[in-house]
């Protein structure tokens, strides 16, 4: 296994699809040495991992033609920390809502997620985010197609939600409260439904690249 060397710290991006370039650019502002990640040998050289946004559909498909599927479960289950955006925090998830019955999840978030969760009232928003663990103020969230967490496990850290965009078709849980789950935490897995790679702004990632440094 990699060992983070000094204060700079390898992360690799997931690189079969989605984000790839604005993450690598975010991460190496944010203080780390990021690299792609497109085989299992590349992913046994790096100290975290972030997961970008796409079409997790796409993402479980091409982890499984890469042969990437099993490495990343091993090396999420031995706890690599890894940072999922939009797919990637559906990839994380426990378990999908409306996925598609093929698509595959990688774990290490005890939650259950339901993708395209405000697509039925609006395909894409931005809204400022009170977000825990970030100082400095709000953050500026982009959401594309995303998820939202349904349902968060006890060892799960709330770190932002978002006020519900209506009334939703009658599924009780953190809905009810007028808010969804939008970022959260379990040990060093960190998820976003939102983009924080394409605002400018590189605090997620700063928190992130501290994760794999005390990891
Ligand atoms: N809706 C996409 C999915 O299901 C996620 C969208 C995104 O990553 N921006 O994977």
């Amino acid at each position: 296994m990699a060992r983070a060397s000094g204060a700079r710290p390898v992360v690799g991006v997931l690189a079969l699809q989605g984000a790839v370039r604005e993450h690598v650019a975010m991460l190496e502002r944010a203080g780390a040495r990021a690299v792609p990640v497109r085989r299992a040998a590349e992913l046994s050289e790096v100290d975290g991992l972030v997961l970008p946004g796409g079409e997790s559909t796409t993402m479980s498909r091409l982890l499984e033609s890469f042969a990437l599927l099993e490495p990343l479960r091993a090396r999420i289950g031995d706890g690599l920390p890894v940072f999922g955006s939009c797919a990637g925090m559906i990839l994380l998830a426990r378990q999908v809502l409306d996925g598609r019955p093929d698509q595959q999840q990688l774990g290490g978030l005890d939650v259950v997620v339901r993708r395209n969760a405000f697509g039925r009232q609006v395909d894409s928003f931005e809204v400022d985010l009170d977000f825990a663990g970030v100082a400095g103020g709000p953050v500026h969230a982009v959401f594309i197609r995303a998820p939202w967490v349904e349902k968060a496990g006890a060892g799960v850290e709330v770190l932002a939600t978002v006020a519900s965009p209506g009334p939703q078709d009658g599924d009780p849980g953190p809905g009810d409260a007028g808010t969804r789950i939008v970022a959260v935490r379990q040990g060093s897995v960190l998820a976003t439904a939102f983009h924080p790679e394409i605002t400018g702004d590189e605090r997620v990632h700063r928190l992130f690249v501290e994760l794999v440094r005390e990891a």
